[in-house]
């Protein structure tokens, strides 16, 4: 018998995820100090045996939406939605690279020949293969527009996707967004609305205007877990991927801007382990730049405190990084880890830590990389980066993700 439920860590509610649109807590008050994040909790699983290509079919029994409509329709959702994301995009959603890297003796998931050229299509994926189980559930009769805060890989994502599934998006971006990016969230017809900071409001300006969409009836479609817990479910892809593509490595380094890839990553490991599939996890190291680290100073704080106790007084461990941060790998600048507490609890689970790496190390791995073949950003090959500036003890095997296109 499977059971499903939304989670929240900060307040302990649990949800159903049918019976609103609970895509971010609906315990949650501006100011109360709680770290509400919804999780996709489901209970009487198996892991999937499929061979298909298509990670989204393949790991399907493992999403929310198989808890809402039968394997035969939720199968042509999602084949429907992956056809017109290969018409938006020229390719979908398949199983991406992982081998070892002889140049960069370490393993390499390669994530740059995904759809919008990143990781990021994967959480937005998933989430819309939700909202349109919602939909055919009768749950959401109107099609208010979505919302995301972005500058870079997220947006573009975001954009294939709503367009693949003809949605209308909203996209918050700060004043220095990439032109080229801008180009072509115009021609998937998004609706951009550039931010710039406020001198009295720390935080990102584009984050902030985000919310006042959402407050305004907007849905998020956005990758910051604690205004759209179900986004990250979308991300575990990745990781059970990597459980079914051989042998795992010792050590796996994760880049982290906003926390939602390295949730995804350790909660869809952690899926992973509790249902068979691999015996051990891989120790996590995730990497922020010298310039902009909230997770590290997070993680530092900490120390051997009760998690459950930290995600009700968040503030404690997560605010604002107090400068407008700058980075060449500046897609992992936000001024905020949002899923800070997944990743810490990732960390406490493997034995893991967060390191920092400066802006020589993170512009020469991204050079080592492309030597190396991969066509990645620097924010792409951070992972790596941390790798060279802190590698795993003698004998250790090491990952990284490649996850976005230079
Ligand atoms: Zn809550």
């Amino acid at each position: 018998m499977v059971a499903a439920w939304l989670s929240c860590h900060g307040c302990g509610g649990r949800f159903d995820p049918m019976s609103t649109l609970a895509l971010a807590c609906p315990r949650a008050v501006p100011g109360d100090g709680i770290d509400h994040v919804l999780e996709p909790v489901i209970e009487g699983r198996r892991w999937p045996l499929g061979d298909q290509d298509n990670p989204f079919l393949r790991y399907r029994s493992l999403s929310l939406a198989a808890t809402m409509l039968d394997d035969e329709r939720l199968s042509t959702v999602i084949e429907e939605l992956d056809l017109a994301v290969q018409q938006v995009d020229g390719r979908g959603f398949r199983v991406t690279p992982w081998a070892w890297s002889s140049s960069l003796s370490c393993m390499v998931k390669d994530e740059t020949g995904n759809v919008a050229g990143s990781h990021k299509g994967r959480h937005l994926f998933g989430l819309m293969v939700y909202l349109r189980a919602l939909e055919l559930r009768g749950r959401l009769p109107s099609r208010p527009p979505l919302a995301i805060a972005s500058c870079g890989n997220a947006a573009l994502a975001a954009a294939v996707v709503a367009r693949a599934a003809c949605w209308p998006l909203q996209v918050f971006v700060p004043t220095d967004a990439d032109p080229a990016v801008l180009d072509r969230l115009a021609t998937l017809d998004a609706q951009v609305q550039t931010c710039p900071r406020a001198p009295d409001q720390p935080g990102d300006p584009a984050v902030h205007a985000l919310r006042q969409a959402l407050a305004a009836g907007a849905l998020p479609f956005t990758v910051q877990g604690d205004a759209c817990g179900i986004s990250v479910e979308g991300g575990r892809t990745l990781a059970w991927e990597l459980c079914d593509q051989g042998e795992l490595p010792d050590v796996l380094y994760v880049q982290v801007g906003g926390g939602a890839l390295a949730s995804a990553v350790w909660q869809g490991l952690r899926d992973a382990r509790d249902l068979g599939r691999i015996s051990h996890l891989p120790r996590l190291v995730l990497v922020q730049t010298d310039n902009a680290h909230p997770l590290a100073r997070a993680w530092r704080r900490l120390e051997g405190r009760d998690l459950t106790l930290a995600a009700r007084d968040r503030a404690r461990f997560m605010w604002p990084w107090e400068q407008p941060p700058h980075s060449v790998a500046h897609g992992i600048l936000d001024d905020e880890t949002y899923d800070w507490w997944a990743c810490c609890e990732g960390l406490r689970a493997t034995g893991g830590e967060v390191v920092l790496v400066d802006e020589q190390t993170l512009v020469a791995a991204r050079d080592e990389a492309r030597a190396a073949g991969f066509s990645a950003s620097a924010t792409g090959t951070a992972s790596l980066a941390g790798l060279r500036a802190h590698p795993p003890p003698a004998g250790q095997r090491a990952g990284v993700l490649v996850t976005g296109r230079g």
